[in-house]
């Protein structure tokens, strides 16, 4: 079989410079936030699973809460599978779309149940990082974030990205990725620009000092270029920057 063809020059600059860029913005970030950042979580991968599919699109105290209900409810997560959804949901009434996350809840814990053969989700440590995420993938309900979740938050402790949406905001502003990359393709684009060697640790950092950077400076609206530590390798902050009004109001842009 002939070799696959090399990337064309130019496109190996840009990624060169990325990658640059990406280790520039890690190093400026975690001199900011402190790394090594400490892990928030030290749950067993199917209590991950469950806290991940709860957090979508809902605030941390929020999720964090109905996670707490859960486990104060059931004694083992066979009992969620075999509880009423009903039940499951009004335990979960302070999440966003509860309707929807109690059923896919019960669904993904009988497709992990059904496939590995128990609510043991260990195996994983066993496998490489892109196997595992596949596997994680394969089940209905379970995407990029949630997998590299299950893996980076867990007591796994596995070398995954996992990326949500404060990171995705930075990552987009500092170019890092493009305008139109969403969410989920935006893992592999992410994990790609960093060290294929860096642990978990590193790169749970990376995720952390990225999300805690848009929720702390870089806000969905008006975000604070003025004193974002990145400020010299972010077009988004340069164009707003430059756009200031004289009366030291900031011309909005994405
Ligand atoms: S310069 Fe502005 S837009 Fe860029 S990362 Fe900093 S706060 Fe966000």
């Amino acid at each position: 079989m002939s070799p696959a063809p090399a990337d064309p020059p130019e496109k190996a600059v840009t990624d060169k410079a990325l990658t640059e860029k990406a280790l520039a913005i890690h190093r400026r970030l975690c001199g900011v936030y402190g790394c090594p950042i400490p892990y928030f979580h030290d749950l067993d991968p199917v209590s991950e699973l469950i806290s991940s599919l709860l957090s979508h699109r809902t605030r941390n105290a929020d999720s964090g809460r109905a996670f707490k209900a859960l486990r104060a409810r059931f004694n083992d997560w066979d009992s969620l599978i075999a509880a009423p959804t009903a039940e499951v949901q009004a335990l979960i009434s302070g999440v966003t779309w509860p309707e929807l996350k109690a059923p896919r809840i019960q669904a993904v814990l009988r497709a992990v149940r059904a496939r590995a053969g128990s609510l043991d989700l260990g195996f994983l440590r066993e496998m490489p990082v892109a196997e595992a995420r596949a596997w994680l993938e394969a089940i209905p309900g379970v995407g990029p974030k949630t997998s590299a979740a299950v893996l980076s938050f867990s007591a796994l402790r596995m070398p995954a990205l996992p990326v949500d949406s404060h990171h995705h905001r930075v990552a987009q502003r500092t170019g890092l990725i493009g305008p139109k990359v969403d969410v989920g393709p935006s893992h592999a684009i992410l994990r790609a620009q960093l060290p294929a060697d860096w642990d978990a640790q590193t790169l749970y950092d990376n995720h952390e000092i990225l999300m805690l950077h848009g929720q702390r400076c870089c806000f969905h609206r008006n975000p604070a270029c003025g004193s974002c530590a990145v400020l010299d390798l972010c077009p988004t902050g340069q164009a707003r920057t430059e756009a200031r009004r004289p009366d030291g109001a900031v011309a909005l842009h994405p």
